[in-house]
């Protein structure tokens, strides 16, 4: 059974489509990248996954419950975003523990949570300094740490590489990428950047318009594109 199902999924704001009935399965572990350019519906997709949009049509589906009317505390998902979204005022440590509090955790379980998720990413010199203080992957890993003491069954990352520099992105996709390996969490990796989805991902998802072009494990997509726009979108360079 797929860990995440996404059935015949339409969204319009207002009058004007942006996704047209997809169908998406991701099984348990398993790592997907949805890609397109800028403008395709990839946010868009995922925040309904994460409950943060509404759905129009077609039901999500998340271990085997539907969740379309689930708000995303109850969804046992965690997204990272592109901007971090850290509290300014809080501290490393006070960052990840926060959304546990919120959640009245036994502050023991909340402890070594935040341990494991610092030991993790390498965070420990870092627990009392503040998000000002933090350089740009410093501050992604915090915001990756938030997403683990959580423990939740699927991680949604929205462009979480954009707004670092190019060498930092190259770094950054193998720490996600051994994060994975590691935890085994069921991902789905939103990037208009090819060559993070070509390097990343178990399977891809192609999206073009509202629409999918094509779904395959990288090398198929790269060996037998569905069609021009595949082609073009994965053969080209970053
Ligand atoms: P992507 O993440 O692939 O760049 P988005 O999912 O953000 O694309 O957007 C898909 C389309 O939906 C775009 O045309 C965008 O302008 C539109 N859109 C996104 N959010 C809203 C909103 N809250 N209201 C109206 N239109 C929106
Ligand atoms: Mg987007």
């Amino acid at each position: 059974m797929a860990q995440v199902a996404i059935s015949k999924v339409a969204k319009a704001f207002g009058t004007v489509k942006v996704l047209h009935e997809v169908s998406v399965d991701i099984a348990d572990g398993q790592f997907v990248v949805l890609v397109g350019p800028s403008g395709c519906g990839k946010s868009t997709l995922l925040r309904m996954v994460a409950g943060l949009e509404t759905v129009s049509g077609g039901t999500i589906a998340i271990g085997d419950r539907v969740v379309n009317h689930l708000p995303p505390a109850k969804r046992d998902i965690a997204m990272v975003f592109q901007n971090y979204a850290l509290y300014p005022h809080k501290t490393v440590e006070q960052n990840m523990a926060f959304a546990l509090k919120l959640r009245k955790t036994d502050p023991a379980l909340v402890a070594e949570r935040v341990k494991r998720a610092a030991d993790i990413l390498d965070l420990n010199p870092y627990l009392k300094r503040y998000p000002r203080q933090l350089s740009g992957g410093q501050r992604q890993r915090v915001a990756m740490g938030r997403a683990i003491v959580r423990n939740p069954q699927v991680f949604l990352f929205d462009e979480p590489l954009s707004n670092l520099d190019a060498k930092l992105r190259v770094q950054m996709r193998t720490e996600i990428k051994e994060l994975h390996q590691r935890l085994k969490t069921t991902t789905i990796y939103v990037t208009h950047d090819q060559i993070e989805a070509m390097t990343m991902a178990d399977k891809i998802v192609v999206m073009r318009d509202g629409r999918i072009e094509q779904i395959g494990a990288p090398l198929e997509l790269f060996d037998r594109p569905a069609n021009l726009f595949v082609a073009g979108f994965i053969g080209s360079p970053s």
